[in-house]
């Protein structure tokens, strides 16, 4: 084993324990370079915002590698950001909707699975505010509630009944009169429903 003593601490210490070529060792360098970084924070950060400025794209190409080489980080990186800076995620959504609406877009298709793990869960814990949320948004979109309903008692389609008809009397092939006896059923009763839904938001 090759020995090395240190300038600083003055300890013998193994070769390996010395970066290649430095007369400190790991300990002392680490040290060193951090009261070094302490001292001089203020001209190190100039320096560094000036080779940024000059360097644009490199500068860019190490933010997008880092990133990508520490994903976990980075995820954690803008979770403190956001919960840290609340205000100015709203004022940049503000000043950028379209932006805004896209990328939120793009960020649910690349985590469809865990925002539906996640939603299922919140659902199930918070069902009085989940009736909160549901009648807001019917409050603000009636529009896309009634599109929504019109939508909901037209999908009646054959199939479907016939299925709703074999699972409710274990028919298999039934006639068509009790298919549209069926379907008319179900139509009044989803209307109801709806009817019943409409009178909860006139109240609340
Ligand atoms: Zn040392």
């Amino acid at each position: 084993m090759i020995m090395k003593t240190c300038t600083t601490c003055g300890e013998t210490k193994s070769e390996e324990l010395f970066y290649n070529g430095y007369y400190r060792c790991k300990d002392c360098q680490k040290e060193y370079m951090a009261s070094y970084y302490k001292r001089n924070t203020e001209k190190l950060k100039k320096a560094s915002a000036n080779w940024k400025k000059e360097n644009p794209e490199k500068a860019k190409a190490h933010v997008t590698n880092w990133k990508k080489e520490n994903p976990e980080k980075e995820k954690a990186r803008q979770t403190k950001y956001r919960k840290e800076n609340p205000e100015k995620r709203a004022k940049w959504r503000k000043e950028n909707p379209e932006r805004a609406k896209t990328l939120s877009s793009e960020w649910y298709k690349n985590n469809a699975e865990w925002v539906k793990l996640v939603s299922t869960k919140w659902r199930k814990e918070n069902p009085e505010r989940m009736k909160t949320l549901r009648t807001e948004w019917r409050k603000e979109n009636p529009e896309k509630v009634k599109a929504l309903q019109t939508e909901y008692i037209g999908e009646l389609k054959t199939g479907y009944v016939k299925k709703q008809i074999k699972q409710r009397f274990g028919l298999a092939n039934p006639p068509e009169e009790l298919i549209e006896g069926i379907r008319q059923q179900i139509k009044f009763k989803r209307l109801l429903k709806i009817k019943k839904d409409e009178k909860s938001i006139d109240a609340s």
